[in-house]
């Protein structure tokens, strides 16, 4: 099954399974593999194939011709011997992209140490995440790196009613209406003659601190 587009998801906690389901959903062919019969079966008719097979074997992944996959996640977390001994694996075996979740900043610099490419901190990034939506008037937050999000909100009542090109928007506050949507329709990318309604929602863009601060504007 290791086609182009297919992907090995080790660990299938639930990070591991929303990840896998995520990725069949959109198309691409799935490898999980769980050392949990449990698990496994819970998941047997919802992936490509599943496997319950201790990871951290050498013989394993080669049996499951590991190396033949593109894409490998390694989504186990609270065993973090386990998660270290897989990833290494996986770059030994030459699985050109790996993908990791780290529980925490030691976990994920060991993981980058060996060579992973893209460490992700599902538990840490989450909760961040969510305390921005808790103290703010945004719709949904993403940090798309550090400094720099992208924000969903309403339509501040400096915004109604003109084009955005006469609004001074970047000058006074810093951030970009990347996009809008009027209620029931679809998303729209903004520009210069853009004019915002009252109940319209918005994509803005911009600094972290700027982006925040455009959120509590009312
Ligand atoms: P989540 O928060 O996503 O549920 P977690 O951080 O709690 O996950 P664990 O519970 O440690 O992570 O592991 C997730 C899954 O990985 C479990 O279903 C577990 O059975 C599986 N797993 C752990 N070690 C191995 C291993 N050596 N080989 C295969 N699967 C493993
Ligand atoms: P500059 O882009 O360098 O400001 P410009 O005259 O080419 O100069 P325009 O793109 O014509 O700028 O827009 C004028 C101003 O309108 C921008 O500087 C900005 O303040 C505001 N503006 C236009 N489009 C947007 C947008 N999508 N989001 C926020 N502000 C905007
Ligand atoms: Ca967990």
């Amino acid at each position: 099954m290791a086609e182009a587009d297919s992907v090995a998801v080790i660990g299938l906690g639930r990070f591991g399974s929303s990840l896998a389901l995520e990725l069949m959903a959109s198309g691409t062919e799935v490898l999980g593999i769980d050392a949990n019969e449990e698990v496994v079966q819970d998941h047997n008719a919802r992936l490509t194939q599943v496997v319950r097979a201790d990871a951290t074997k050498e013989e394993v992944l080669r049996q499951l011709a590991i190396d033949e996959f593109d894409r490998a996640v390694v989504a186990i977390g609270h065993d973090i011997k386990a998660s270290i001994l897989v990833a290494s694996l996986l770059l030994q075996l030459k699985v050109p992209v790996i993908w990791a979740k780290a529980l925490d900043e030691q976990h994920g610099r060991i993981l980058e140490q060996l060579g992973v490419q893209h460490v992700v901190y599902p538990e840490k990034d989450m909760g961040r995440r969510v305390a921005h939506l808790v103290r703010g008037a945004a719709a949904d937050y993403l940090e798309l790196e550090p400094g720099f999000a992208i924000i969903k909100t309403g339509v501040p009542s400096e915004l109604h009613g003109r084009p955005l090109g006469e609004t001074d928007l970047r000058q006074r506050h810093g951030v970009t209406v990347a996009a809008h949507r009027r209620p029931q329709g679809s998303w729209k990318t903004a520009d210069n003659s853009t004019v915002l309604g009252v109940k319209e929602t918005i994509l803005v863009i911009g600094q972290t601190r700027e982006v925040e601060a455009f959120a509590q504007l009312r």
